[in-house]
């Protein structure tokens, strides 16, 4: 029987597992090994034969083969050449370059190329050009400068795309797409032109139905903004004071879903055009918020990612950040991010950009060091990557990304990764398709919700308050209790999970109270922290006491919030939580303890002795309520405490810098143990296991070298 890729991914509706019975990459194209036992991972490159001589392709296609490369991504960035002016498309380039990876069996993902737009189109149509949240229009000459809405923009995007797709769906190297580049990054996350507007203002009209719900939702009377036709609308520019927030919160899920409408155009047609190849598409994830991925990706075959540890090390040190951050900052970062990929579509993901060397466009970011790169390869496949494509193959000596080195130098000498790389292949080629297909094990879930972080954005209530840090900081508290995190959005079902955290959920609709509220009555431990439930889906505050519509949940009311600056103030633990004070950091939520159990209280000030943390037996489960801001070790010892309360047993111990995921199916078990710091670990193990790499049994206390990694199967 044949079944087609989109399908066979559907039909294996993964959660990572147990219904895969032949390797994944069998069903795609013809130069995959399609019987069982043989490698199921992507293992690719980002390439640029638009940018090498064509002498060199055949070198490099060997080299890429004798190396165990399956694949490359390319052209994604080729527009001009191949539609040097409107309507005149060029793709013999392509079609021999597609031949000479052919030949190498080499496969290929083609980029749709609408990242970056050729002069002679900017020149005709400069008004696909965006304009900023200043109100100013971006140039031409760098990438990412269009406009999501723009008409004209989106047809010669579709139609290069269709071109493309018409020209390789019969291509036996293509196996499949990447609409676009990294829509969620550019200079300007927004568009504010008149075509954003005038699209705003339609569907600002079919979701409110009449300019009476419209204004009543957003509180229009206040500073006299009544609008009394939608052609009044404005876009949220500078006004001489703030943005109505319901006006602001409506713009940001608007320019979300422009996004995405322009991407479903080309994923459309390429359904249509290549029913046999798998449609994605590359972005970095968390804590970035300019788009909601759960909605880009609904249609999509998987989540691809783009994972760069080292620029991001570059990015905190250039803020100053990274020595407050501390060390296990990155590790984790990298690990919500994967935990997300993998979440949003309940799927394997594809990491398509993964560092190899410096990294930069105007400064290089540090090299890595001998072993972070097989390490940063192991902990992607150990959250559920189903492959990596390193960036890139080659360096280039031109254009705005000279510094960003791939795996050959500027000389075309091999980079310093280069053996590590291959070496990190020839090892995920022999782990074997068991453990690679067994599911993540996710006892605990962390609500990350669009609305509560753009709401949040638009009025922070702290200058120092931002979602996306209060979610990396959770993240990071809940990781050295050692349990699988699964990273869910507030409709997303809770029963699978033994606790639930869910930091800063300023925004909370009816249906996610409800949802939060059987999940506790049927067992679950709900934890949530300070600014709950504080805002309706319109951003207006609620009539009622906070939390809103958890009060009952949560057992408490807040007798007053209160932004935290010079006035320190700290929080003394009692009961299960009882240790060290902690500090609170800038904010805290002083709490009437209505039926709930009090186990931290503020110390000083006029809030002294009032309820900081409380625990509220409901139904069969509990909801905690972390009033305060707690920092560091104390929110990690808090975090430690409520995921043993809730029954989370991590399988090890790991000392500081270690991290370890699980596999498992039926009573077989696997455990990926990734050394993030530069020394020696030693590990004791809870059993006997044998290495998948090494092939040596393993037992009692076994020692990870400096970024070193084991896969343990236990026996
Ligand atoms: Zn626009």
């Amino acid at each position: 029987m044949f079944v087609s890729r989109r399908e066979f991914l559907t039909s294996a509706s993964m959660a990572l597992g147990a219904a895969w019975r032949s390797p994944l990459w069998s069903e795609v194209g013809p130069n995959m090994p399609p019987h069982p036992g043989e490698n199921p991972l992507l293992l690719g490159v980002d390439y640029y034969p638009d940018q090498t001589p064509e002498a060199l392709w055949e070198e490099d296609a060997r080299m890429m083969a004798e190396g165990g490369l399956t694949n490359v991504r390319i052209a994604e960035f080729a527009w001009a050449l191949m539609e040097p002016e409107e309507g005149n498309y060029q793709f013999d380039w392509l079609r021999r370059a597609l031949d000479v990876l052919h030949k190498y069996k080499i496969a290929v993902i083609l980029g749709t190329p609408s990242a970056a737009p050729p002069p002679w189109l900017t020149v005709h149509y400069p008004d696909i050009v965006e304009v900023n949240e200043r109100g100013e229009r971006l140039r031409p000459g760098g990438r990412r400068f269009s406009c999501p809405t723009n008409a004209t923009y989106r047809r010669l995007s579709l139609a290069i795309a269709t071109q493309m797709a018409g020209a390789f769906r019969d291509s036996p190297a293509v196996i499949g797409w990447q609409i676009d580049n990294e829509l969620t990054l550019g200079s300007s996350p927004r568009c504010y032109c008149d075509f954003c507007r005038a699209g705003f203002q339609s569907w600002l009209a079919a979701k409110y139905g009449s300019l009476e719900n419209l204004n009543q939702s957003w509180g229009t009377v206040f500073w006299s903004q009544h609008y009394t036709d939608f052609a009044q609308i404005p876009v949220p520019l500078p006004s001489g004071a703030d943005p109505n927030p319901g006006l602001a919160l409506d713009y940001d899920r608007y320019q979300s879903l422009a996004n995405a409408s322009f991407l479903e155009e080309q994923l459309r047609m390429l359904r249509q055009t290549c029913p046999q190849h798998f449609v994605t598409t590359n972005n970095v994830g968390l804590p970035l918020d300019t788009i909601d991925l759960r909605t880009l990706y609904q249609n999509l075959d998987f989540v691809a990612f783009d994972n760069y540890p080292g620029f991001v090390d570059m990015l905190l040190e250039q803020r100053g950040q990274a020595s407050s951050l501390g060390a296990d900052f990155i590790p984790n970062a990298i690990a919500l991010q994967h935990d997300f990929g993998r979440s949003l579509k309940k799927k394997p993901f594809l990491i398509m950009e993964e560092q190899v060397g410096k990294a930069g466009q105007s400064t290089f970011s540090p090299q890595p060091e001998k072993g972070q790169i097989r390490l940063w390869s192991y902990q992607a496949v150990a959250h559920g990557a189903m492959g990596i494509n390193y960036f890139r193959w080659d360096t280039a000596t031109f254009g705005a990304e000279q510094y960003w080195h791939g795996m050959l130098n500027h000389d075309r000498s091999k980079s310093p990764a280069f053996d590590e790389i291959i070496q990190t292949i020839k090892e995920l080629k022999s782990l074997g398709r068991e453990v690679l297909y067994a599911p993540y094990v996710a006892d605990v879930a962390l609500v990350f919700d669009y609305d509560s972080s753009w709401a949040l954005k638009i009025q922070p209530g702290h200058y120092a308050l931002r979602y996306g840090n209060q979610i990396t900081s959770w993240y990071g508290a809940i990781s050295p209790a050692h349990t699988g995190i699964d990273v869910i959005g507030p409709a997303d079902d809770l029963e699978n999970y033994k606790i639930v955290f869910a930091p800063v959920a300023y925004v909370i609709t009816e249906p996610q109270a409800q949802k939060i509220r059987s999940y506790v009555e049927n067992g679950g431990v709900f934890v949530a922290n300070f600014r709950l439930g504080v805002k309706t889906e319109s951003s207006q505050i609620v009539h009622n006491s906070l939390p809103g519509l958890l009060r009952d949940v949560m057992g408490v009311t807040v007798a007053d919030y209160v932004p935290i600056y010079s006035l320190k103030q700290a929080v003394k633990f009692s009961s299960i939580l009882a240790g060290a004070d902690g500090e609170c950091g800038i904010w805290a939520d002083v709490l009437n303890p209505q039926q709930a159990e009090v186990l931290g209280t503020y110390t000083s000030g006029q809030y002294a002795s009032r309820a900081a943390i409380t625990l509220h037996s409901f139904g069969k489960g509990k909801a905690v309520y972390v009033g305060a801001d707690l920092t560091g070790p104390s929110l990690a010892r808090v975090v430690r405490n409520f995921t043993r309360m809730a029954g989370v047993r991590p399988e090890l111990e790991a000392p500081a810098g270690v991290e370890f995921t699980v596999r498992r199916l039926g009573n077989k078990q696997w455990i990926f143990l990734l050394n993030h710091t530069p020394q020696r670990q030693m590990v004791k193990l809870p059993g006997n296991f044998r290495d998948l790499i090494s092939r040596q049994p393993e037992t009692g206390n076994t020692e990870l070298a400096a970024y070193g990694v084991r896969v343990l199967e236990a026996s």
